[in-house]
């Protein structure tokens, strides 16, 4: 099943298409994680489902193990750089939520004291991302 045509103009599409850059980290056939490009901390992803949902309620049953799947394999490469980390889901605007396609924060913690912390965020920059995605999937690049 290919995605579904979103409603209007979708940023997550966009990069799932390829027609908008992004660093990926992880795909499958139905699934992809990436980089924030506003990051919380080092490491920051955002795991997808390629067709077009806005909420987690949206998802069907026969897609919940495959998305779930991909949140674990995103996991997994979030784990070279920290068995710690936060992952999230913003769902609607009072709980945050800006960009209406289905998403998944995983965020890496490290020992700076501030587990949940808002830390100032700064534009990813594209030699940054390229180091960062290169520690995250290893030195074989798996
Ligand atoms: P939300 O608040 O909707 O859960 O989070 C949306 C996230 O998407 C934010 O953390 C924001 O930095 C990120 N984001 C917004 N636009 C883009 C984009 O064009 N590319 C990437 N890689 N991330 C984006
Ligand atoms: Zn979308």
């Amino acid at each position: 099943m290919g995605p579904a045509v979103a409603p209007e103009p979708c940023v997550f599409c966009e990069i799932v298409a390829r027609r908008a850059p992004s660093h990926v980290v992880y795909e499958d056939e139905e699934n992809l994680a990436f980089l924030d490009i506003f990051p919380f901390t080092r490491g920051h992803l955002l795991v997808v489902p390629k067709r077009h949902v806005d909420r987690l309620i949206d998802l069907r049953p026969p897609e919940f193990g495959s998305f779930l799947g991909a949140v674990v394999q995103a996991c997994r490469h979030v784990e070279r750089l920290s068995r710690d980390y936060n992952v999230g889901l913003n769902q609607g605007p009072l709980a945050g939520q800006i960009v209406f396609h289905l998403h998944f924060h995983i965020i890496p913690r490290y020992d700076d004291g501030n587990p949940f912390g808002q830390t100032p965020r700064t534009r990813l920059d594209d030699p940054t991302a390229a180091a960062i995605v290169h520690d995250l999937r290893g030195p074989a690049g798996r």
